[in-house]
């Protein structure tokens, strides 16, 4: 897919902006705190209906003001699709081709879009949680059932917390109403599972593959999903809701004292090993870097195994990170037939040799210019 236009009003640090004449690869180049990630991040928007820099939506409208829309002209291989994105304090609203979505599911997913970003050295280095959202965010946006079932799990959890929170008296109704959040939460939660472990499985293939490019053969990336009951390689989804009824029902005293659910996708987690020792405690520096890069690149090869398009790249401030081999070898895998946004400070830290014939933006003050 193609972006052929963007346009901002009362966005971030942007008035209003309006750009066309994007090219395959293009460079945003400015100074610090110009606009250079609103801009990328915007284009993430308009693909996840949210920021990978914030949950709360109202950072995204400009100081001072009420609302804030994002609009972009994007060509499918369907055709074109006009989105929009409008963000006030009451909250946000969607429109394909000047039509209102009652359903942000049905926006999610018409961009495609992959970042990657300095923060991203997170997924391998940081918390659980930050992986989860990392499986969350990427599965959603070609799943729209899976950001279904992952809002049903959410509701149902909190319920069920609640109920476990509460002084648990000798009462028996409380203990049918358990037995009943259990149910919801297993059906709804298998399926958040299931679907982690099959992405795992097929982003491996990719990250794998890619890995060993990148690293020259000498690395080898695995990935593992880390259940919190039951086997990694378990998909089947009535032997994984039997074993997460079990597990509820071995663990009920236990979460009634400590009011709190102890199992579940909520509480799963990813593991990276490279040549068989864990990433996130043995990796160095760079090949934490390599692994996360690898992950992120594997997913513009499975969005397009999954939609049969490539999805757009957006690479905010890592580019000029990798010396000039590597610049050249990630531009040209992706090149032909990814559109690509790259952000830098300078163009002189960008080296790679396909660069030359990139369009060039430069962004100052939250103007840009090309
Ligand atoms: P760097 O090279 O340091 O990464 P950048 O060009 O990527 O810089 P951005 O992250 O895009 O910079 O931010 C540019 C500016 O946007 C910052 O000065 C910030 O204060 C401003 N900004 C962020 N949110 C808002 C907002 N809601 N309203 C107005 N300005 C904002
Ligand atoms: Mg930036």
């Amino acid at each position: 897919m193609f972006v052929k236009s963007l346009s901002l009003m009362n966005y971030r640090n942007y008035e209003t902006l309006s750009l066309d004449s994007f090219g395959s690869v293009n460079l945003m180049i400015g100074r610090n705190a110009q606009g250079k990630t609103n801009l990328l991040e915007a284009l993430l928007v308009l693909a996840l209906t949210k920021s990978h820099r914030t949950s709360k939506d109202k950072e995204l409208i400009s100081f001072g003001k009420d609302h804030a829309t994002v609009s972009a002209e994007i060509e499918r291989k369907y055709g074109a699709v006009g989105l929009e994105l409008r963000f006030s304090h009451q909250g946000k609203r969607a429109k394909l081709n000047g039509l209102e979505q009652r359903k942000l599911s049905d926006f999610v997913g018409v961009l495609n879009a992959v970042m990657f970003a300095p923060e991203d050295l997170e997924i391998v280095k940081g918390t659980p949680g930050v992986r989860r959202r990392f499986l969350d965010m990427e599965i959603g946006q070609v799943q729209p059932s899976y950001l279904f079932h992952l809002q049903q799990y959410q509701k149902v959890l909190v319920q069920r917390n609640n109920l476990l929170k509460q002084a648990w008296g000798s009462g028996s109704d409380k203990g049918t109403m358990l037995e009943v959040w259990n149910e919801q939460l297993a059906e709804h939660g298998v399926k958040i599972i299931k679907k982690r472990k099959q992405f795992i499985r097929k982003l491996q293939k990719w990250a794998q593959q890619i890995h060993e490019g990148i690293t020259g053969g000498g690395e080898n990336l695995k990935l593992s999903y880390l259940p919190s009951f039951g086997e990694a390689e378990e998909e089947d989804e009535a032997v994984l809701l039997e074993q997460f009824m079990i597990k509820l029902s071995q663990t009920k005293d236990q979460e009634i004292r400590r009011g709190m659910t102890l199992s579940g996708p909520h509480r799963d987690d990813l593991a990276f090993h490279i040549n068989g020792n864990e990433a996130q405690s043995f990796g160095s520096q760079g090949q934490q870097r390599t692994t996360a890069l690898s992950l992120k690149l594997a997913e513009i090869e499975l969005i397009h195994e999954e939609i049969g398009e490539y999805p757009i790249l957006l690479l905010d401030d890592v580019l000029s990170e990798l010396d000039p081999y590597r610049q050249t070898q990630l531009i040209e895998t992706f090149q032909s037939k990814v559109q690509t946004f790259i952000t830098a400070t300078g163009i002189e830290s960008l080296n790679a040799s396909r660069l030359q014939d990139a369009s060039i933006f430069h962004v100052q003050e939250g103007q840009v210019r090309k």
